[in-house]
């Protein structure tokens, strides 16, 4: 986990913030996040500052949260 910087302002607020906020208009779905076809979490992408989130919707109710997983400088 070698190169994470700070996001940007929308993104930092995210993080950590339950997953049924709403995502930020910023904020791409990567593609497929199902496991056997059970969605257990949504991967997206910020189009403004590229940090990666993964919104989590599965296990315990204090565990669904955004997290971030990473961030790459612009
Ligand atoms: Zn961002």
């Amino acid at each position: 986990m070698g190169l994470w910087i700070q996001p940007r302002p929308p993104c930092a607020d995210l993080f950590g913030q339950p997953a049924a906020v709403a995502p930020d208009e910023d904020l791409t779905l990567n593609g497929a996040g199902a496991v056997n076809d059970a969605r257990v979490e949504e991967h997206y992408t910020c189009s403004r500052c590229r940090s990666v989130f993964a919104r989590i919707l599965a296990g315990p109710p204090q565990r669904q949260i955004w997290m971030l997983l990473n961030a790459r400088p612009h």
